[in-house]
């Protein structure tokens, strides 16, 4: 490059993409950002549709108390993010008619759990104590999975003696420590955790799902104007700050030198070079960009890797009058504990909240419902039966507006409007590819993903790279690439982190 000021350019604005530029701003970093929709935020975008605000994907806000990503970068930037809390956090229905309530306060929530599923407090104990240990880690850099010496270096700087208690479950699992003798205790972890985690009890690893599991204690947030201003103000805080945001320009290609990430092109025409480049994107869609120049490790890596999970999700704008008073802005629905969750047997009901007079128009609420697909159906479907294909969105509307009615009962009446969206839709808002969603599920933290892609100057940030989804998750890992690209900047300036006598490990 021409300047001595190194350019780091983010293919997409995503929550992880943004906190990575945002922070290498601040560092000194020339940041651009090259966005193919034209708002930011992807999978936790807030879109607008006849005078609603809907959330497209993620609804629950959590990550903002004190320590938290999202506090933290707060701290950092010297930002404010547009949230309050909510509690309790929401409302679980199971489908013998009892309901469970997620309290943000800890002694209502243990009396709540405690009446709920007698004999399960151990449990609960064991997971609170390893939660508090994954949050407090998560608290510092922590550079997992370790891909340097710098890495290794860094994460024995963040351990502490009490962490050492969690090597024990490094293995384990949450079912191995959870009781199985209730099958609806199993269907309530299972739907937590797979929301959280993508994955339920029996896989989800101990450690990942004692923090995921946590999340209702962390606090959950309302967020001013949907989840989307979450990323609306990281792009303002860029652009304040002299960096780019620049929507509509989808990158098509990345272009090589030596070996290194070099230039991207876009749908537009545009060209643009830099220094390091940031991919907020899956592996696939990487791949893609990288044509013929994919490093063998990662073609290989998205030929045998299965599909993560889709979503499909219903948009509702809903007559407030209409629908029954409830404590809670989130519900999740479980229909049937002897049958497999997703595919509109559990569903997730977001309603925006009624003092946010931006995300609907007066006297209605904008609501998002969600569940797990999987997503090789809808496009074999959608290439060879494009009727059949409208069949299952019918039918799946219809198991969602079901489910949703269990726990708010009149709400198809009170409905007036309703989109809805498959994988196929995912694909094409967020560029996902087949519109996988939730990066991996959390089965291994030994074999957790991070963000190195084979090429010395090109990193994923996003949910793919440890520690996955949730707009927390992917905080945490694009900050831990934006260290790794400011610990290089250093390097290549003749500096150095490591105090003298450990500078073996630059
Ligand atoms: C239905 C659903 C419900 C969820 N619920 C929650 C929840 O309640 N709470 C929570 O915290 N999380 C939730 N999540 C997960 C959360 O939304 C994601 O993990 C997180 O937002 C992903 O962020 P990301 O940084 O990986 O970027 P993404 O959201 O994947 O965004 C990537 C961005 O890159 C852009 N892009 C892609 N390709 C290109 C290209 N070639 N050129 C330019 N731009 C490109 C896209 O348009 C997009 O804006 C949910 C997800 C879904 C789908």
């Amino acid at each position: 490059m021409t300047t001595s000021i190194p350019h780091t350019l983010i293919i997409g604005a995503g929550i992880g993409g943004l906190t990575a530029g945002a922070r290498l701003l601040q560092a000194g970093h020339r940041v651009t950002v090259l966005e193919a929709h034209v708002y930011p935020g992807g999978c936790a975008g807030t879109f607008y549709h006849k005078k609603y605000r809907f959330e497209a994907g993620a609804t629950l806000a959590g990550g903002f108390a004190p320590g938290g990503p999202h506090a933290r970068v707060a701290e950092m930037l010297g930002l404010t993010w547009p949230i309050h809390p909510v509690d309790p956090a929401w409302v679980v229905h199971l489908p013998n008619g009892r309901t469970v309530t997620q309290w943000t306060d800890p002694q209502q929530w243990q009396a709540e759990r405690q009446a709920a599923f007698p004999g399960t407090e151990p449990f609960w104990q064991t997971l609170e104590t390893l939660a508090d240990i994954s949050w407090d880690v998560s608290a510092r850099p922590f550079p997992w999975p370790p891909e340097s010496l710098h890495d290794i270096y860094t994460l024995a700087r963040a351990l502490r003696p009490k962490t050492l208690r969690a090597l024990p479950y490094l293995r384990r699992t949450v079912g191995s420590l959870a009781p199985n003798n209730d099958p609806l205790f199993r269907a309530f972890l299972d739907a937590q955790l797979l929301i959280s985690a993508q994955t339920t009890s029996q896989h989800a690893n101990a450690l990942y799902g004692s923090a995921a599991l946590d999340l209702p204690r962390r606090g959950v947030n309302h967020v001013r104007g949907g989840i989307g201003a979450l990323a609306e103000t990281l792009v303002h805080w860029i652009r304040q700050n002299g960096g780019e945001v620049l929507f509509r320009q989808q990158v098509t290609h990345i272009e090589m030198k030596n070996g290194r990430a070099h230039a991207v092109r876009t749908n537009k025409g545009l060209r643009q070079e830099a220094d390091y480049i940031l991919a907020n994107l899956t592996p696939w869609a990487l791949r893609a960009l990288l044509g013929e120049h994919a490093p063998h490790a990662l073609a290989r890596e998205v030929r045998q890797r299965e599909a993560t999970w889709g979503a499909f999700t219903l948009y509702l704008g809903v007559d407030a009058a209409k629908l029954p008073p409830t404590p809670a802005g989130h519900h999740q629905i479980i229909r049937d504990a002897t049958r497999p969750l997703g595919e509109g047997n559990s569903v997730f009901v977001s309603m925006s909240d009624p003092n946010d007079p931006s995300r609907a128009p007066a006297g209605h609420r904008a609501l998002t419902l969600s569940t797990h697909t999987a997503v090789a159906p809808w496009w074999q479907l959608r290439t060879s039966d494009k009727a059949a294909y409208e069949a299952r969105r019918a039918a799946y509307t219809e198991r969602l507006l079901s489910a949703a009615e269990v726990a708010l009962p009149g709400l198809r009446s009170a409905t007036d409007l309703v989109l809805s969206g498959t994988p196929v839709t995912f694909a094409f808002f967020t560029r996902r590819p087949s519109g996988m969603v939730g990066g991996f599920p959390q089965e291994s933290i030994l074999r957790a993903r991070g963000p190195s892609t084979g090429i010395e100057n090109l990193w994923l940030v996003g949910d793919s790279i440890f520690p996955g989804q949730s707009t927390a998750g992917v905080t945490l890992g694009g900050l831990r690439v934006a260290n790794l690209v400011l610990h290089l900047t250093q390097r290549r300036k003749g500096g150095n982190f490591f105090p003298p006598g450990l500078r073996a490990f630059a």
